[in-house]
Formats: C-alpha cells, sequence, structure tokens
C-alpha cells in the first residue's frame, strides 16, 4: 500500500500504520508538533497570567468588589481560569491561580485570594 509521507508528502511503502517516509521526517513532523502545543501552552499562560495581575491590582488584600467594566477595560479574559471553587450556597469562584472573583451581580466583581479550606472543593478546569 502507497501512502503519502505526512511532513514530505512523498509516497512511501510500508505498514498500514506508517506515516512517515523517514525517521528523519517522523522527528521533523513531532518536533514541529510540539512547538504548536507549546505555543498554545505559552498563550494560555499568557492570558492567565495577565488576568491574575488585574486581579491583583484591583483587589491586592484580599475581597473586594469592583464594577466588571474595570475588569473588561484592563483586558481580563473571562475565558480562562485555572480552577474554580464552589462554596455550600452554590457559588462558583473562578481563580486564576490566587486570585479569584465571583460575578454577583450582573455588573459586579467580588476578587477574593484562595483560602487553604477551599481545597476540599478544588475542581481542576
Ligand atoms: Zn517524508
Amino acid at each position: 500500500m502507497k501512502r503519502n509521507c505526512l511532513l514530505c508528502n512523498e509516497s512511501f511503502a510500508g505498514r498500514a500504520d506508517k506515516k512517515f517516509c523517514s525517521d528523519q521526517c517522523r522527528n521533523a513532523f513531532n518536533n514541529q508538533n510540539k512547538k504548536v502545543h507549546e505555543q498554545f501552552i505559552a498563550n494560555v499562560n499568557k492570558t492567565l497570567r495577565k488576568n491574575r495581575m488585574i486581579l491583583h491590582q484591583l483587589g491586592p488584600v484580599g475581597k473586594s468588589t469592583v464594577r466588571r467594566e474595570y475588569l473588561d477595560k484592563m483586558g481580563f479574559d473571562f475565558q480562562f481560569f485555572t480552577h474554580s471553587y464552589t462554596t455550600k450556597n452554590n457559588n462558583t469562584y473562578k481563580f486564576c491561580y490566587e486570585y479569584g472573583y465571583l460575578e454577583i451581580e450582573q455588573d459586579k466583581i467580588l476578587i477574593v485570594i484562595w483560602q487553604d479550606y477551599m481545597r476540599t472543593g478544588f475542581k481542576a478546569v
């Protein structure tokens, strides 16, 4: 059975599960892919760090309430957080590392700092 190499597109013969014409192409392809996923991780980390810095700047010493628009203006990305904590009252705080927030009203955000007791409710995202 003839197939084309995933990297260089040359046709080659071999086992049905073979995807590359050579070890060289396989290694090069894997390195490329690694770079893509490392880049993805780096981008997510960058967004999370930025979110964390914004929460740190707006609520540096524990509980504080801010308007959602301040977070928006500073470029906070609500899609990205590291983990969550759900209270008995079913409020789910979203954290960016040790800083967390809860949307308490339509336009208000409560900023908190991670506490050790929250670990029981730890949920990896
Ligand atoms: Zn090849």
